[in-house]
């Protein structure tokens, strides 16, 4: 859990006794006196949070040290909380405008100050869970440019009564681009499923029944569909205990004094910004993933991904006593129809060899590209009579049809051959590698070579030799 915490605050005894709360709350804190002084302890170090409490000597004002800080990176992206004497609703706005996250009247309530620091820290720290493979994954070359969330963001209502919502919706929809949809609180989950849940939710408390919202957000949390959500919680007035609890249930922010349309505006700006932030972290994530495992040429699987998917396959069947079929294909005379044709032509040879192969198998079979023009297919829960019949059925599907480019005016044709190993045949049956049945799918393919490539041998009891098998097309 991150917890340092850097205190901006001119006055010395503020400071210590800020210090003193937040230590006893075990987090971290350095103190700066004015906002020159938190720029260099920045710079040395980042911390997970800044406070900001009375102005800081030589600073116009704490909002002006607020937007200093905000302005750029490195303390753009850290959360920021001021304190202030002034508690006017427009000098909280002018506070949200400038990047803060949240304004604390003075006298600062303490259980609600630290309930938003656990709230802020929390959120940094699922940044910091999807940011750091990220960053691997950008050092190892995978990451692509940070994925685009167009179009506007979904926002939905969720209030004891359609009529605040529907006001609500009113007010703001001059001042957002969002789509802004309202339910029911008991039925705001209704339908919502992960491709259709809302950027934020707007949850209202009711003044008689606050407890109906708060069980609400904690569904919000717990349901895979929803925990990336934002939620900003509207308290009715004189239900300020409620704000610890919603903070601590996952809340994203809440707005303590009702509603107002340029704060609500100003608060669920900076909830979706954040939440988009994240969804492009962990869609970044997810592609760099993806492009790890993947063969940019054919878009097929990489031997990265298929060796041990393979054994994974080999383990699981070895407790089940089942059967699975081992196939690797590999071009015949490949080379010669990149001298012939060109290397370009060669590709594309490659691309449409594997479509063809991907278009005869089961969703559930594994096609891989292994080596150059070498494939490997592995079928899951497969007999040997089905296994064989596939792999002449491909050989067939490869070698009647000529690769046609059309640009190039050219008509192609090609020829696979395909050696076979059967898990339960293999000479170590109980406990018969994915390694040691590739080797053997590949002596086969050897074998299918050696004797007149264009066919398919299987390996196994009673085919030694492997020509018993072959089935030449
Ligand atoms: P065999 O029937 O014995 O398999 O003969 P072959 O010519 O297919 O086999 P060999 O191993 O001699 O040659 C394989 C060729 O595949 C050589 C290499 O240039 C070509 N190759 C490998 N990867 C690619 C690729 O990504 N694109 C293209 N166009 N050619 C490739
Ligand atoms: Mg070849
Ligand atoms: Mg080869």
């Amino acid at each position: 859990m991150p917890g340092k915490i850097l205190i901006l605050d001119s006055v010395p005894t503020n400071r210590i006794v800020l210090k003193v709360k937040l230590s006893a709350a075990f987090y971290q804190v350095v103190q700066a006196n004015t906002l020159k002084d938190a720029q260099l302890l920045i710079r040395r170090g980042l911390p997970d949070l800044i406070l900001i409490g009375t102005a800081a000597a030589g600073d116009d004002d704490g909002l002006a040290a607020c937007k200093a800080l905000k302005k750029a990176a490195p303390s753009a992206g850290i959360p920021l909380l001021m304190m202030s004497d002034d508690s006017s609703r427009a000098f909280r706005k002018q506070a949200l405008e400038a990047g803060a996250d949240h304004v604390f009247a003075k006298p600062v309530d303490e259980s609600a100050l630290l309930a938003r620091i656990r709230a802020l820290l929390r959120l940094r720290e699922g940044e910091e869970d999807v940011a750091l493979p990220h960053r691997t994954s950008q050092a190892l070359g995978f990451a692509e440019a940070q994925a685009g969330f167009d179009g506007p963001a979904q926002v939905l209502f969720a209030t004891p009564d359609s009529r605040t919502a529907l006001t609500w919706r009113n007010r703001l929809k001059p001042l957002v681009p969002y789509h802004m949809a309202h339910k029911p609180v008991s039925e705001a989950l209704r339908g919502i499923g992960r491709l259709s849940s809302p950027d934020s939710f707007v949850i209202a408390l009711d003044e008689k029944a606050p407890e109906d919202g708060l069980r609400l957000l904690a569904e919000i949390r717990a349901r895979a569909a929803t925990r990336h959500s934002g939620v900003l919680i509207i308290l009715p007035p004189g239900c300020d205990r409620a704000e610890v609890d919603a903070l601590d249930l996952g809340a994203s922010d809440v707005m303590e004094d009702g509603f107002d349309a340029e704060e609500m505006a100003l608060r669920l700006a900076t909830i979706i910004k954040r939440k988009r932030f994240r969804d492009g972290l962990r869609q970044n994530l997810r592609d760099g993933l993806e492009a790890a495992v993947t063969d940019p040429l054919t878009g097929l699987y990489n031997r990265r991904y298929a060796l041990p998917h393979l054994e994974r396959l080999a383990e699981f069947s070895a407790h089940g006593n089942r059967n699975f079929a081992v196939m690797v294909a590999d071009l015949d005379h490949f080379k010669a129809i990149n001298d012939r044709y060109g290397h370009a032509a060669g590709d594309a040879v490659l691309v449409n060899v594997a479509h063809r192969l991907r278009d005869g198998l089961r969703p559930v079979d594994l096609l891989a590209r292994i080596g150059g023009e070498e494939f490997l297919i592995v079928l899951p829960a497969t007999s040997r009579a089905v296994a064989s019949a596939k792999a002449a059925e491909l050989c067939r599907l490869i070698g009647e049809t000529p690769v046609t480019l059309k640009k190039k005016d050219l008509c192609i044709p090609v020829t696979v051959s395909i050696g076979v190993a059967m898990a339960r045949d293999h000479l170590n049956a109980v406990d018969a590698s994915g390694a040691a049945l590739l080797e053997e799918a590949d002596q086969a393919l050897y074998r299918a070579k050696s004797t007149g490539r264009n066919q398919v041998l299987l390996t196994g009891p009673g085919n030694a030799g492997g020509s018993a098998a072959a089935a030449r097309q």
